[in-house]
């Protein structure tokens, strides 16, 4: 019988899904979590790979609930296989693949189309979600029981918000029995429609159209009263302001099928970061800004990132996901007006985030389990062996380096999109080896070499 077996020896495990945080080692064997315990050897086995892990995190691998894949339609940002390869340097072994391509994935072919490439073309796991509407239109909702029996994991009409409220009201009685949730980007269309970053002493600098924090607290208010009266799932996508958390608190005591995602830009990055080098006096008339700060929604207040950061410490926001949405060029070199939203995160999403975990203001295990066992638990039973390094579940696991220093290069970026905020910045943290079912599928540091066999 061939066995393809693994040991990882000597990491500091921390599986927040099963209480672990200790040096010990792991057994893999084929695809699944043999062992988990103090000290295994390989001795009297016939053969397998021994990786020693000492000084490094194993963690199970991230689950991003949140990325842009941009395939079909728009393989000139990213594809499948260029943006599975970004994920996994960045330690994601599942991505939720937002359907915002052209044409939309609002269809049970589409939804094979997804799954087809990236069984082919990806190096992770990749989820389609499905569309709320045909073709994100927002007048009409599509099949929800045909687009879950093709495998969508969830439904978001993502770039857009699902503006309608009976709209909304209806596709969660649809997809109540289900059990999958609605992914909702919060947006009130009618205040500042053409507002380009967030408002404040920033935007009043830089003469660009501001949005306030209201646009988004509107449709998080009425997503909760909607989760309410239907009692079913509804996910809050990239919540970035401090009004939303508060709402969110409200959401969580009053015991409401509601969960929601923070980004790790809005953890980390504030609207100063849009002026050029993040000051005020490198601004000149030709470049004032950057449009590498522009997404959706803005980079917003200190004040709005100690609440966010409080939230995920506190359990109020349940996962960080990457809002990965990568751009060519051409839709960034223009003016921050007509400058296309969103950046590229897979590979700085750890080094930014372990930045947090330096400063002492978000916990190691609470970061993990963000990216790990929540976005699992969101996502539903067909899940439960994910996002967790218990024995038996599926051996999809990242090694993270904590200590190695290093600097934002993106030229050397995997993903076609090199649009980032982080160019050139240093980060401390980085993803060194991601292992898909039972697989390495990015290495840094030369494992192979240590074979057994
Ligand atoms: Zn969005």
């Amino acid at each position: 019988m061939d066995m393809n077996r693994m040991l990882i020896k000597q990491g500091r495990v921390i599986d927040p899904g099963s209480g672990i945080d200790k040096i010990c080692d792991i057994l893999l064997e084929n695809n699944i979590i043999l062992e988990v315990s103090d000290h295994i050897e390989l001795e009297g086995m016939s053969d397998g790979k021994e990786i020693n892990a000492k000084g490094l995190i194993v963690s199970p691998g991230f689950v991003d609930l949140h990325a842009h894949l941009r395939e079909p339609g728009f393989e000139h940002k990213e594809t499948i296989q260029t943006g599975t390869m970004a994920a996994v340097k960045g330690g994601f072994t599942s991505v939720c693949a937002m359907p915002n391509t052209s044409p939309a994935i609002d269809t049970p072919s589409m939804i094979e189309f997804v799954k087809m490439k990236s069984a082919t073309e990806g190096v992770c796991r990749v989820y389609p979600i499905g569309a709320v509407t045909k073709g994100r239109k927002g007048t009409s909702i599509v099949d929800f029981l045909e687009l879950h029996e093709a495998g969508a994991v969830a439904f978001s009409d993502d770039g857009d918000p699902v503006y309608d409220s009976e709209i909304m009201r209806l596709a969660l009685e649809y997809v109540g029995p289900l059990d999958v949730p609605i992914m909702n980007h919060c947006q009130d269309l009618t205040i500042s429609p053409n507002g380009v970053m967030a408002e404040g002493e920033v935007s009043d600098f830089l003469g660009l159209k501001g949005i306030p924090n209201s646009v988004e607290e509107i449709m998080v208010a009425r997503d909760i009263a909607l989760a309410k009266a239907t009692g079913s799932k509804v996910h809050i996508s990239h919540v970035s302001s401090a009004g939303s958390v508060e709402l969110l608190a409200l959401a969580k005591e009053q015991g409401l099928n509601v969960t929601s995602e923070v980004c790790p830009h809005h953890l980390t990055l504030t609207d100063e970061n849009v002026l050029t080098d993040g000051n005020y006096y490198a601004a000149t008339p030709d470049s004032a800004y950057d449009t590498n700060s522009k997404m959706y929604p803005p980079l917003r207040t200190h004040s709005d990132i100690e609440s966010l950061i409080q939230g995920i410490e506190s359990g109020i926001i349940d996962c960080i996901a990457t809002d990965h949405a990568p751009h060519d060029v051409v839709s960034k070199h223009t003016t921050f007006d007509d400058a296309a939203f969103g950046i590229s995160v897979f590979e700085t999403a750890v080094g930014s985030l372990m930045g947090l975990v330096q400063q002492k203001k978000i916990s190691l295990n609470r970061l993990i389990q963000t990216m790990t066992y929540n976005p699992c638990k969101i996502l539903g039973q067909n899940f439960k062996d994910f996002g967790t390094l218990r024995k038996g579940s599926v051996a999809d696991l990242v090694l993270i380096d904590p200590d190695v220093t290093w600097i934002v290069d993106t030229e050397k970026f995997v993903s076609k999109g090199k649009n980032t905020p982080l160019q050139g910045a240093t980060l401390t943290g980085r993803v060194v080896c991601t292992i898909v079912n039972g697989n390495v599928v990015f290495d840094e540091l030369g494992w192979t070499e240590g074979e057994v066999n």
